[in-house]
């Protein structure tokens, strides 16, 4: 038993230092953003409720995958109903991801995290739910600072599914097992576990450190300015 722990700790320590990748999650990880997510909720199922769809009926957890499960539902009854909703459904996204973009600020020691992995050869890729507007909004830069990144609206499906980190690995050309991912959220985990990447956790948003644990993360790290640490060995 407490061999098998010493040899997966091994295991973990050795897929890290051979890391060559960082792939980042945005909101909660670089950036301190308050997004309604509640009201955002709430304003969506009201216009589908509009369109007669029950909220009993809806299978999936989060809401981009809601708009995605009610699209082709109301579809079927009427193109243009489906069409009414879904844009409707991403304007009020927009929005409230806008006015929480304004407020938005980078975390503390973000950027120079960034600045060092590069410095150091480690290539960056920022991967996000969020809209590219938004994260411009709060992060001017961004493109000065990582080697891709890539919103929801470049993406037909958004993590946790795999699509979403694949593409991030396509275009920073690394294999999975030779990357990290890096976030606040327990579908960072979840997505970095299905790409085979090393996964950590951050406790700069809403997820405690139990339940990265139980999510199984690799590592849990106070805020992303430890993972130059993580890297270099020294935690
Ligand atoms: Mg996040």
């Amino acid at each position: 038993m407490v061999e098998s722990i010493i040899m997966d700790s091994l295991e973990k320590r050795s897929h890290v230092q051979r890391a060559k990748a960082v792939i980042f999650d945005f909101d909660g990880t670089l950036a301190v953003l308050n997004i309604d997510f509640s009201l955002m909720r709430e304003r969506v199922f009201e216009v589908m409720r509009a369109f007669g769809v029950k909220e009993d009926s809806i299978k999936e957890r989060y809401l981009l995958e809601i708009i995605d499960e009610v699209y082709p539902i109301l579809w079927g009854k009427n193109p243009s109903d489906a069409k009414e909703f879904y844009e409707k459904a991403h304007q009020i996204l927009h929005e409230i991801e806008m006015n929480a973009a304004r407020e938005g600020k980078l975390i503390p020691g973000g950027e120079e995290t960034l600045k060092t992995l590069r410095r150091k050869g480690m290539k960056v890729g920022i991967i996000t739910r969020n809209c590219e507007k938004a994260v411009r909004q709060v992060f001017p830069e961004i493109d000065d600072y990582c080697d891709a990144f890539i919103s929801r609206d470049f993406v037909e499906k958004v993590k946790p599914h795999p699509d979403h980190l694949n593409s991030m690995l396509n275009v920073l050309k690394v294999a999975g097992k030779d990357s990290v991912m890096i976030g606040d959220h327990l579908i960072d985990i979840q997505a970095g576990k299905i790409a085979g990447m090393i996964t950590v956790g951050v406790l700069t948003g809403r997820i405690t450190r139990n339940e990265f644990e139980e999510a199984g993360a690799d590592y849990i790290l106070k805020d992303v300015s430890e993972i130059d640490r993580l890297l270099m060995e020294d935690i």
